[in-house]
């Protein structure tokens, strides 16, 4: 999740926002005053104000707000794609590392949906072979890339609108439960999809979906549970086997703010990886889950590249080579993580390309297999994490097209980088069992 509004968009989320309290507060007041002048708190006005601001909230709301923060917008059109170049894409096994469809509580993610970026039709539609889920939990109100405080929780209205229970929304300990209750949606899905999303959870899952995908092409996808920033630990080492139990397998140390694991790109301090870090990556080696370093200050990620003793992956990123800023990721950086067996994920927003084509997503890709090989570059969309894109997961064979076209790639690179590097490392860091 990256959370960046286009402004007009913002402007009118704002007033919706406005209108709806307007109405609700009215509401309110005239009942108030029509109870304390007649004792009858059954007034007409009162009650229909609130019941339609209510259901305006909750009917329209969610999905204005996914449409504000997620719209899909190119700066120039898709490429084309002709039918050999689909018949290839159709034969690939693609993977994205990234993608935070499940804040989304509102949809149902076996419908296809026309907001946001991900369901499961699409990600059959786009012959997504696995999808990672990312959980956020917690999201500083006015996120920005240079210095976020750990004090606000935009989270708490997206939880209102979509009428999270009050324990999610407002209780203690909520984070972790905002991370088991989307862990559960996911398997709630998974139950509910006719077997056309498993969840992987370890090696042997992995072998038998991808042989049960060769039998049954086009038919099935699948997906593997991920949190970003572990403040969803609440501070205990334990809480690592409850979210293990709930099935996630990747976690990343820090999001938009500095934690107790250590500092985010995007917090105050931008301190290192911290004891309680150092105990947490330990206690996740011994348990095989894959280590996510996005978002990490470049003082955690030096830490990281020290003490790691497994290949870690950016689930999802841009690059200084192309993209300037401090959300991405630097050469010195980008070589260690190779050197170590990683894989730097691609993200395809506009604050992690520069840009919102499929030009400046390969424009990445093609800087991190210039320095350091095809082997460590994949995909990591962000999709449905508050970002703008140029396409959604059904349209993910325009990538594919550029890609051929490139005249850079060949077919065997294309494979490599649409999955199956990603795939190589999940067979080797996914628990065997
Ligand atoms: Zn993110």
């Amino acid at each position: 999740m990256d959370a960046f509004l286009p402004e007009h968009n913002e402007e009118k989320l704002l007033l919706f926002g406005y209108a709806i309290a307007s109405l609700f507060f009215i509401s309110v007041l005239r009942g108030l005053y029509i109870f304390l002048k007649t004792g009858n708190p059954c007034d007409f006005v009162f009650v229909i104000g609130c019941t339609v601001s209510l259901g305006v909230l909750w009917q329209t709301g969610p999905q204005l707000i996914d449409d504000t923060v997620n719209p899909i917008t190119s700066t120039s059109p898709l490429p084309p794609i002709t039918a050999a170049q689909n018949l290839f894409h159709q034969s690939l096994t693609i993977v994205d590392m990234h993608a935070d469809s499940l804040l989304w509580s509102y949809r149902n993610l076996n419908l296809r949906s026309s907001s946001g970026h991900v369901d499961i039709p699409r990600l059959l539609e786009g012959n997504v072979a696995i999808q990672t889920f990312t959980i956020v939990t917690k999201s500083p109100k006015n996120m920005n890339f240079e210095s976020n405080v750990n004090t606000s929780d935009s989270l708490t209205l997206l939880g209102l609108v979509q009428q999270w229970s009050p324990a999610l929304i407002f209780g203690g300990n909520n984070l972790l439960a905002r991370a088991i209750f989307q862990c559960q949606q996911l398997h709630t899905f998974s139950k509910l999809s006719n077997n056309q999303l498993v969840v992987l959870k370890n090696q042997i899952d992995l072998r038998n979906y991808l042989l049960h995908r060769k039998q049954h092409p086009g038919k099935t996808t699948a997906g593997v549970l991920g949190i970003e920033g572990m403040h969803a630990l609440e501070g205990k080492l334990e809480n690592i086997d409850k979210l293990y139990d709930e099935g996630v397998r990747m976690m990343a140390p820090v999001h938009f703010f500095d934690n107790k694991l250590g500092g985010s790109a995007h917090g105050v301090t931008k301190y290192g990886l911290t004891e309680f870090g150092k105990l947490v990556i330990r206690k996740m080696e011994a348990k095989s889950m894959i280590l996510d370093v996005a978002h990490s200050s470049t003082l955690l990620l030096d830490d990281i590249i020290l003490f790691a003793e497994r290949p870690f992956v950016v689930s999802h990123t841009g690059v200084r080579g192309t993209c300037n800023n401090t959300r991405n990721l630097a050469d010195t950086h980008i070589e260690s993580i190779a050197l170590l067996g990683g894989m730097i994920s691609i993200a395809y927003f506009d604050q992690a390309v520069c840009g919102t084509s499929v030009k400046h997503i390969v424009d990445a890709i093609k800087y991190v297999r210039d320095l350091v090989g095809i082997d460590y570059v994949g995909l990591g969309s962000d999709f449905d994490g508050s970002v703008e894109v140029a396409f959604d997961t059904s349209k993910l064979n325009r990538l594919t097209s550029f890609l051929l076209d490139d005249g850079g790639f060949s077919k065997e690179d294309v494979k490599k980088v649409m999955g199956g590097n990603a795939l190589r490392l999940l067979q080797l860091l996914l628990p065997k069992e």
